[in-house]
């Protein structure tokens, strides 16, 4: 009754084979769009944040499609269909496809950061040009910098896990602030050694006085093993401040 042959499926092995390969077109598209993106932008700042923001994201996406896309594929040549091979199919394909998610998404969260770290180290130190002289700019230290950081961004520094880098043009005097945040900025888990160990709170718990020194409580949390650790952070009125106290578990 319900004989069918290899040549009732043609149809949709051919569709099938098709909705795969421009999945996998859309995926290399999305990559190829991204490295577009990269080298046009010739900024070392706006480039550190492109790769901060976007990179990750862009790829997983591009990934998931990709994946969908070998969905497709693998079920583009039916020769036979009835309940169990439905079922089958269905399991095999969703099976297949979460693991293949999986592993890139580990990837992508584990071991990409790593990379990423490396090209996000050389971007932020790659000496900044000025735009009066064409030469290479200096960066200041913490110390010389608190010259031109106004009080907003100095208490910023100090409590919003923000760090303002700034370069500055010995011969004109010209000055380009760069501002860096440690929420978006995951550093190496002691722990398990990932990187992906975030600053997720803080908090002051003691105000800083012109007589007494303040306190603040940074909280990370490791994104992989779930470490935790305190820092202590002293908060002087003058602005100025140092980081005491080693890491609590
Ligand atoms: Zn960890």
């Amino acid at each position: 009754m319900d004989q069918t042959t290899a040549a009732d499926f043609a149809p949709w092995n051919d569709l099938a084979q098709k909705i795969a390969f421009a999945l996998w077109a859309i995926a290399v598209l999305i990559v190829i769009g991204h490295i577009i993106k990269l080298s046009i932008t010739t900024d070392a700042k706006a480039k550190y944040d492109y790769i901060n923001r976007s990179e990750i994201k862009t790829l997983w996406i591009a990934a998931i499609i990709l994946i969908i896309g070998c969905c497709f594929y693998g079920n583009a040549n039916v020769t036979e269909l009835n309940l169990l091979w439905i079922v089958v199919r269905g399991f095999l394909t969703f099976a297949m496809g979460m693991i293949g998610a999986l592993i890139i998404q580990n990837l992508l969260k584990f071991y990409y950061p790593f990379y990423i770290e490396k090209r996000l180290k050389v971007l932020r130190y790659m000496p900044r040009i000025s735009p009066k002289t064409g030469k290479a700019m200096k960066l200041l230290s913490e110390e010389e910098e608190d010259a031109y950081l106004d009080e907003g961004m100095q208490a910023e520094e100090n409590v919003f896990s923000i760090d303002y880098d700034v370069w500055k043009d010995e011969e004109t005097g010209y000055v380009k602030i760069e501002k860096y945040s440690g929420h978006l900025h995951a550093l190496q888990c002691p722990e398990c050694n990932y990187q992906t160990f975030k600053v997720v709170r803080e908090e002051i718990t003691k105000i800083a006085t012109p007589t007494e020194e303040g306190e603040l409580v940074k909280h990370f949390l490791c994104g992989y093993c779930g470490y935790k650790a305190k820092k202590t952070v002293t908060l002087r009125i003058s602005q100025k401040y140092e980081e005491s106290s080693a890491a609590t578990a």
